[in-house]
This record gives structure tokens, C-alpha cells and sequence, in this order.
């Protein structure tokens, strides 16, 4: 069957609830932000009606075949946690069906799209550990970044995360746009890898951990937090 993609920028916000379910309606796929952008993928005709209406429209490579879905919609909260314990690592965490599903990533992230890290699920936490920052036995927990997140890819959450692949745009103070796990171990800890996604995001080369070191809530260091004060 012959299909064509098209991308197109209307150039103000638009109904994105009334342009998805257009777009179910003509059997197209892809996705629409209620800020005015559109990436429609189907047959010619259909692409077409949904994309009339719409501002500049250029032809684009079809990138996947994803249900007509809503982008730059918050999927919830995310919470990266530096936490010196037995060994020092990052806890990232995302909230999903009312808990947080939890990774420790013992490097911590990157923006780099070439690091890959290293990055074990561990129990999910409850919503309420997100603010916890402060000593704990004889390590601590800052608060190293914070923020909402989207849900993206083709397929579904949770059952992305069931099928060992999520992809997901992060809107925090430090860790912004595209990232991937990607689980490579299964079994009782399943092993992942956390991937920055190349996009306007990203920034080659670059040592975010080293760099922002501070706790977002408070900008003390984990350093800070663990000092004997006399
Ligand atoms: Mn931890």
C-alpha cells in the first residue's frame, strides 16, 4: 500500500485531543503536540485531509508506526537521586501507575549519546521518597535532579518497560530531552542501560555528574551533606 509521512508546524497551539481522534477517524498514524506540531504517517489521501488546515508541511522519513498518540503531554514525575550508600550511585526514578520504578546507575546519567551506563532496577519507591534529601546511616540522598517526563516510543507504558525498552523525554533542571533503557540482563536484578537519544539535547563529550554536582533543591553537594560540621 502505498503511504506518505508528512510533518507539519501550524504555528500556534492547536486541539490535539480533536486532531488524534481525526487522525483515528482517517486511519493515521504518528502523533500531535498541542503546541502546533504534527507527524502523520498513512495513505496519501488520509495524511493529506488531516495535515489540511495544519501550516508548513514538509515531507519527512517515516520513522515507525506508532497509535496516534499525544505528545508533550506529562506522563508524571521523574526524580534523580544521588545516594552515597555501601557503594555511591544515582537513583533515577519515574513515576509510572502511582509508584516510582527505580534504577541505580552507579555512574550516573549522561548527556552524552555515547555513554552508555549501567543502570540495575531496584525496588519501586512511593511518590512521597521523592523529597527526601538529607543523611542516611552513615551515607546520605541529595536531591540531583528533578522534573516532569513524556512517555514515548511506539509502544505503550507499562508494557514498554515489561518488554525491556522505554523511551522517554525528560523536562528537568539538568537531564533534558530523549533518553532509552534499554534492558540487556533479565532475572532478579535485571540489568539495563540508560542512553541519551541524539537530539538538540545532547551534548557530546560533556560530564553532567562532574559538572552540576549540586542538589537542585538545596545546591549543596553531596560532599556538603556528608561533612562533619564542628
Ligand atoms: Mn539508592
Amino acid at each position: 500500500m502505498k503511504r506518505k509521512a508528512l510533518r507539519a508546524v501550524a504555528g500556534r497551539a492547536v486541539d490535539a485531543e480533536a486532531v488524534a481522534a481525526r487522525a483515528r477517524e482517517l486511519g493515521v498514524l504518528g502523533w500531535v503536540r498541542p503546541t502546533g506540531e504534527i507527524h502523520a504517517e498513512g495513505p496519501p489521501d488520509a495524511v493529506e485531509a488531516l495535515i489540511a488546515g495544519f501550516g508548513d508541511a514538509e515531507q519527512v522519513r517515516v520513522e515507525g508506526h506508532e497509535q496516534f498518540g499525544i505528545r508533550g503531554v506529562s506522563a508524571g514525575v521523574f526524580v534523580v537521586q544521588e545516594h552515597q550508600a555501601t557503594a555511591h550511585h544515582y537513583d533515577l526514578r519515574l513515576e509510572v501507575e502511582g509508584v516510582m520504578r527505580s534504577w541505580a546507575v552507579p555512574k550516573g546519567p549522561s548527556l552524552d549519546p555515547a555513554a552508555k551506563r549501567l543502570a540495575v532496577e531496584v525496588e519501586d519507591h512511593s511518590l512521597a521518597h521523592n523529597d527526601f534529601e538529607g543523611t542516611l546511616g552513615d551515607g546520605g540522598v541529595i536531591i540531583w535532579d528533578r522534573g516532569t517526563y513524556e512517555q514515548g516510543g511506539r509502544v505503550a507504558w507499562p508494557e514498554a518497560i515489561e518488554r525491556g525498552h522505554a523511551v522517554f523525554v525528560l523536562h528537568g533542571e539538568k537531564l533534558r530531552g530523549g533518553f532509552a533503557l534499554q534492558r540487556t540482563r533479565p532475572g532478579a536484578k535485571p540489568q539495563w542501560l540508560l542512553i541519551k537519544r541524539r537530539d538538540e539535547e545532547a551534548q557530546p563529550g560533556s560530564d553532567i555528574v562532574g559538572e552540576r554536582p549540586e542538589s537542585v533543591v538545596s545546591g549543596r553537594t553531596l560532599a556538603d551533606l556528608l561533612e562533619p560540621h564542628g
